[in-house]
């Protein structure tokens, strides 16, 4: 369940002076609010979806939305609303989502860049993750010796359905198959095809 909905916050407030009060008809003056709304999602603001304008009489305190006030009120108000600004702040949730995406986007460059490297100088102790193309499930699969143009691998007995799961069964006891011989051309072709999609080294 996700929680949102809107709140509001006062950006600016002040005095019109000198006007004439269409209730009381008082020579007067009235005090402003400006109000921001804006859209939360678990109370971190996501960002602005309007104003509110609160105008009240300072003599019989009646207070007025904007179409029920004079011509000369609007234009001194409109004058005083100029620099009330939305807050950065509205914006944070935007801001969190945005820079969020763009660490994920960084991380998984980073490793792509990573795995390129590994796939083509293998060592010793390399976990892959590699994808059953037919089946649809995860295993890992692990170096065990390198050769000039060839390396032996040991794949998990175990296997799993979520490639988030994979981690689980890449554990020392888990590997106790017979031993693969791979060449390195092999080793690419199947990172190629994503075969192994992922490349662990400590
Ligand atoms: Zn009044």
């Amino acid at each position: 369940m996700i929680f949102f909905g809107s709140r509001a916050s006062r950006i600016k407030d002040g005095q019109i002076n000198n006007v004439t009060c269409p209730n009381c008809e008082n020579q007067t003056s009235m005090t402003y609010s400006i109000f921001g709304k804006y859209a939360h999602i678990y109370w971190i603001p996501a960002f602005p979806i309007g104003r509110e304008n609160v105008v009240e009489c300072n003599s019989c305190k009646r207070t007025f939305k904007l179409n029920e006030l004079s011509e000369p009120i609007k234009q001194k108000f409109n004058r005083e609303k100029e620099d009330a600004k939305t807050p950065i702040w509205y914006f944070s949730g935007i801001g969190i989502i945005a820079f969020l995406i763009a660490l994920i986007s960084y991380n998984s460059m980073q490793s792509d860049k990573e795995n390129a490297i590994y796939i083509k100088e293998p060592a010793i102790g390399d976990v892959y993750s590699i994808k059953g193309s037919a089946f649809g499930y995860y295993s890992t699969m692990k170096v065990t010796e390198v050769t000039q143009d060839s390396v032996f691998t040991i794949i998990s007995d175990y296997e799993v359905g979520k490639k988030s799961g994979v981690n689980e069964v890449d554990k020392s006891e888990y590997y106790t198959d017979q031993i693969e011989h791979l060449s390195k051309e092999q080793l690419i072709s199947m990172y190629e095809s994503e075969t192994i999609y992922d490349i662990d080294r400590d």
